[in-house]
């Protein structure tokens, strides 16, 4: 099989890999990449452009994954788009809201090519989307004709554990076959229980090496962290402030809204209302909606009827008081125009408040300048904010929806895998991979395909 490494991006950026196995051809992933502009952002389809493809299989809805999934379907139109039957209830919201944001940039930041995509053009290719079931194999290649004689290759959604409707993609052709981790969790979050990958078996390997350069803390554990969380909470609307925990609106959010409940529910904090935004709202109604189709825990808990779920208006963030609130809100890495940012804004200068982090923010965003700000430390929050100087508390909690490098370098194992292809990381992190899989595994093959790079394997 031939692989190509579609992102344009050297760490994490926009997943899209172009497999060609047994004379047919699969795009896996369309995501958009996150940190950078315009058609800069976009995998690099224009390498593979002549091709014809038989199918788009997305691994889950977060924008590095689908993002720019209407641009896919104009470069391949005959392809037919495939997903976990859960991620197809998603990926609609996903991508009108990101013309959404595209839009909103255009007139904010001036980049004259947003929306790369439009509302009538998701509508438009909607049709061409099917989702399936984990754990179903799919004869994909036949949607088009096959090429005559040939036994056309399979693919199977495997629970990746990591988000509502994430999935492994595990491609099965003649003789080989090849499995893609997406972005995957190998424990128990809160909602979401672990990755299903234990009767994976693939020559090809294709794995995420996100907490690769993340070694943990000696004696942490997630109940740990979700108990110094619950005293943080506690503590900061003790001192009459407000608690902010910046979030992704997919995943993340239900997860702390889950937590908020049960706290709660356990007498740990007062019931009081959360406040959210509108695409958490929309995603935590879709986890109500599917809770008993989801491998999940407390399957009866319905975030909307648990908490008191107040929705934010546009604009009110700028306004509203600060005292006693919580607030659970995108953007997870505070990038600017986002209530998360506007809230942070008003709130690091003033010692009362609080805010928490609960994921990952790039160092390089506003929230990844506040996590590195320190107490007294006047800093550049962001463009639009100017210097502030930080006066608020600021933690830090590892709740990571992310396989830990161990379990992935276990699930290697157990894969054994002829060739591993490393993605969706830090170089340092990618580095780590390379180095313990070399020592432990040595007779695998491993490969860290750049942008535009292809490899036959
Ligand atoms: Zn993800
Ligand atoms: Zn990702």
């Amino acid at each position: 099989m031939r692989i190509t490494n579609l992102n344009p991006g050297t760490a994490i950026g926009a997943s899209s890999w172009f497999v060609e196995i047994d004379s047919q051809r699969l795009l896996m992933d369309a995501g958009m990449h996150p940190k950078m502009e315009g058609r800069q952002a976009l995998p690099l389809y224009g390498l593979v452009q002549d091709q014809e493809i038989d199918a788009i299989a997305i691994s889950h809805c977060h924008h590095d994954h689908v993002g720019s999934l209407p641009v896919a379907v104009r470069h391949f139109p005959g392809a037919h788009v495939l997903m976990s039957e859960l991620s197809y209830f998603l990926v609609e919201r996903v991508l009108h809201n990101s013309v959404n944001v595209m839009t909103r940039q255009r007139e904010e930041m001036g980049i004259r090519e947003y929306p790369l995509y439009s509302h009538a053009e998701v509508d438009e290719i909607a049709p061409l989307f099917q989702g399936f079931k984990y754990n179903r194999e799919i004869d994909w290649a036949s949607f088009r004709k096959t090429r005559s004689g040939f036994l056309s290759p399979t693919l199977e959604f495997y629970d990746a554990g990591h988000a509502l409707g994430s999935a492994g993609l595990m491609v099965r052709g003649r003789k080989e076959s090849l499995f893609f981790t997406g972005d995957v969790c190998f424990h128990d979050q809160t909602i979401l229980r672990a990755a299903r990958f234990e009767d994976v078996r693939a020559d090809v390997l294709i794995v995420e090496t996100t907490r690769g350069n993340r070694t943990l803390p000696a004696g942490s554990t997630r109940s740990l962290e979700i108990q110094r969380l619950a005293e943080s909470i506690r503590r900061g609307l003790a001192h009459k402030g407000s608690v902010l925990i910046p979030s992704f609106a997919l995943g993340r959010t239900q997860e702390i809204l889950a937590l908020l409940a049960l706290m709660m529910a356990e007498g740990q904090l007062k019931p009081q209302p959360v406040y959210i935004g509108g695409l958490g709202r929309v995603f935590s109604e879709i986890y109500d909606l599917e809770s008993h189709r989801t491998h999940r825990q407390y399957p009866n808990l319905q975030l909307h009827e648990a908490l008191n779920l107040i929705v934010l208006d546009q604009g009110q963030v700028e306004k509203m008081s600060l005292s006693g609130r919580l607030f659970v809100v995108t953007a997870g890495m505070m990038t600017e125009k986002t209530a998360a940012h506007a809230l942070a804004a008003r709130m690091i200068g003033d010692e009362r408040q609080s805010i928490f982090f609960v994921g990952y923010a790039d160092p390089d965003t506003p929230g990844g300048r506040l996590k590195a700000a320190k107490p007294g430390e006047t800093f550049t929050f962001s463009p639009s904010s100017g210097e502030l100087t930080r006066r608020c508390t600021v933690e830090d909690f590892d709740l990571t929806a992310h396989a830990d490098r161990e379990e992935i370098l276990a699930f290697i194992g157990q894969a054994e895998p002829r060739v591993v292809l490393l993605t969706h990381g830090d170089p340092d992190a990618r580095e780590w991979f390379k180095a313990r899989i070399a020592e432990r595994f040595p007779r695998i093959t491993i490969l860290q395909p750049g942008p535009g790079e292809s490899f036959e394997v």
